[in-house]
């Protein structure tokens, strides 16, 4: 089984207008609602694989009913914790050129369902892979590393991915709990405290840097593929040049390629070009969180992977 966290869900709005004017009134021509949240979103590639994935959360209010409903509507096994307030609304302005991005920060969290959340997930004793995705949202008393940290600790698990802010990541990184992390290059140089120049430059850090000791870690790099370190080795994805429409999320559904990939027991060749595939097909669709097995079986073919 592989279990998915989305500490603070969300019901994710996608207004598409043709200009954006400050100050003006705007009728969208189309309205996207969906529940969303970068662990909602890797949990749905896995579910859309027919992966057996369950996804834990905190939602909140009449907004947390509607994003539990949705993930009904698809038939993704959940087990939320029902805590005070509103879970929170993120709107996206799409005028066809740029997004205008409006995130809400979500509902405070009781330590008293904090503890709910704990004992939930130690009554379940083990999972194959875990995987940790976006932000924390605020809390009664904890920071959001001690969160995570006693969530790592809360159930036995055989690999762990990552995947939060890098301020959140660098003092992760020194738990054996978190085995492997997914940053993109910001997040990366963000995590090592400097600008890389050019790829040499982030191999060598990636070889080098006592962060990274005996951890797995997929830097993404957009259109250009990615870097990856895995058992100690490291590789290169070449990607091909595909039709791409919306990007978002392709992060996320890169997180949950390597979850099933390990899950899977794929070899590092196989496993670096599943969660390539799924990270392209997620930016050829129009849905964030969303894959075509068709296309993922078409790209495989087309990803090179290089040891270096
Ligand atoms: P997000 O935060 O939106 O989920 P991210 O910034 O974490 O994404 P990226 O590095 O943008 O992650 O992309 C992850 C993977 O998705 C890439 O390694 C690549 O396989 C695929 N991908 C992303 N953008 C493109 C693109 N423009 N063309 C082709 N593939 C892409």
């Amino acid at each position: 089984m592989i279990l998915v966290h989305s500490f603070n869900s969300s019901i994710d709005i996608t207004y598409q207008i043709n200009h954006l004017n400050i100050g003006q009134v705007h009728r969208p021509n189309t309205v996207i609602k969906n529940a969303g949240g970068k662990g909602i979103n890797v949990a749905k590639v896995l579910n859309q694989l027919k992966e057996n994935v369950l996804l834990m959360g905190y939602i909140a209010g009449n907004n947390g009913k509607t994003i539990k409903t949705k993930l009904e509507n698809i038939t993704l096994s959940n087990e939320f914790i029902e805590t005070d307030g509103e879970s929170r609304i993120c709107i996206a302005i799409n005028d066809g050129v740029h997004q205008t991005e409006i995130l809400e920060s979500g509902p405070l969290i009781k330590k008293v369902y904090q503890k709910e959340y704990i004992h939930k997930l130690k009554r379940k004793q083990h999972c194959n892979v875990q995987v940790i995705s976006g932000s924390t949202p605020i809390l009664e008393d904890a920071t959001p590393l001690e969160h995570t940290h006693t969530i790592l600790n809360s159930i036995e698990s055989n690999y762990n991915i990552v995947d939060v802010r890098a301020s959140e990541l660098q003092q992760l990184l020194q738990y054996d709990e978190v085995h492997c992390i997914k940053p993109n290059e910001t997040e990366f140089d963000e995590l090592i405290g400097f600008t890389c120049e050019h790829l040499e430059q982030r191999i060598d850090v990636l070889k080098h840097n006592p962060l990274f000791q005996n951890k797995d870690v997929f830097l993404t790099l957009g259109g250009n593929g990615a870097l990856i370190k895995r058992n100690n080795h490291l590789y290169r994805a070449h990607i091909p040049n595909m039709q791409i429409v919306n990007p978002v999320g392709s992060g996320d559904s890169t997180v949950a390629g390597i979850a099933y990939g390990i899950e899977n027991l794929f070899d590092d060749e196989m496993m670096i070009k599943f969660a390539m595939a799924c990270g392209i097909s997620n930016a050829m669709n129009e849905q964030t969180g969303y894959i075509s097995l068709s296309q993922i079986n078409e790209l495989i073919d087309k990803i090179k992977v290089e040891k270096i």
